[in-house]
């Protein structure tokens, strides 16, 4: 199937227009796109291209998945191929998206039964906004290691009273260190489903260290973006 845009132009259903940039810091921004033409589950991701060029990549959905928009949330990776390319896509431009793809999301058997506690580095925080977005009610926490304050993307989106942001290199978060030391010193309780997403440093060792507060592979979801 094929789309006529504005312009005249033809081209195939998966590629959509950027509607706008967003940037949240010097490397960090939300792409919007509109309404995606595919039905997807909050915690998947897409892979995405630029028109003309050969390259993809995956990224996860960072809106919910009612909403009248579609996004994603980029940070561009000094020296990387395809994220700096993104950061200078300009309104209207062409992109490509396949997908949904994955099986990283809320536990719907452990949806109303459980806590779900979700702990992001950097950019993993998105999966979890989009499902956080897509279930008004939850019972949620959100721990978020980053390494400045203002990294902390759209920490407003949250409930402040389950949300922590942890700061490695300043003092300006809920908490001043590594979100692996928060997750040494925190409790939680027995009923409780992690979601860990990000680099996988940061996940192995926070699986190592909820496996010493006793919770079983069985309770930890998994997304490991490099
Ligand atoms: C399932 C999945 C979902 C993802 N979702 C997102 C997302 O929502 N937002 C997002 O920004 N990225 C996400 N990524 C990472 C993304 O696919 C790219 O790897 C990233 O944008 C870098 O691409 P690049 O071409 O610029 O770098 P490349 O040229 O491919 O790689 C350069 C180096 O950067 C490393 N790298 C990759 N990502 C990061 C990062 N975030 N910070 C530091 N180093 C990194 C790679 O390991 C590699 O060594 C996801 C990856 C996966 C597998």
């Amino acid at each position: 199937m094929t789309f006529k845009f504005d312009k005249g132009i033809s081209v195939d259903t998966n590629y959509y227009r950027v509607s706008d940039i967003k940037y949240l810091t010097a490397e960090a921004f939300i792409i919007t796109l509109p309404k995606s033409r595919f039905s997807f589950k909050a915690g998947q991701h897409i892979s995405l291209s630029i028109k003309g060029d050969y390259q993809s990549r995956e990224y996860s959905i960072y809106s919910g998945e009612n909403e009248e928009t579609f996004q994603i949330l980029v940070k561009e990776v000094e020296g990387g191929y395809f994220s700096p390319k993104l950061k200078n896509l300009k309104e209207g431009d062409l992109v490509e998206v396949h997908g949904p793809f994955g099986r990283f999301g809320l536990d719907e058997k452990a949806k109303d039964s459980h806590k779900h506690v979700f702990i992001a580095s950097g950019t993993g925080i998105s999966p979890f906004h989009s499902i956080i977005k897509s279930n008004p009610g939850l019972n949620y926490e959100v721990i978020h290691g980053v390494r400045y304050q203002i990294e902390g993307y759209e920490h407003k989106s949250y409930d402040p009273e389950k949300y922590t942001l942890c700061t490695s290199r300043d003092s300006k978060g809920n908490f001043n260190g590594r979100l692996t030391e928060y997750l040494k010193l925190a409790d939680f309780e027995k009923n409780t489903i992690f979601y860990l997403c990000g680099n996988s440093n940061m996940i192995f060792d926070a699986m190592e260290i909820l496996k010493g507060k006793g919770f079983g592979r069985e309770s930890i979801k998994v997304e490991v973006y490099f």
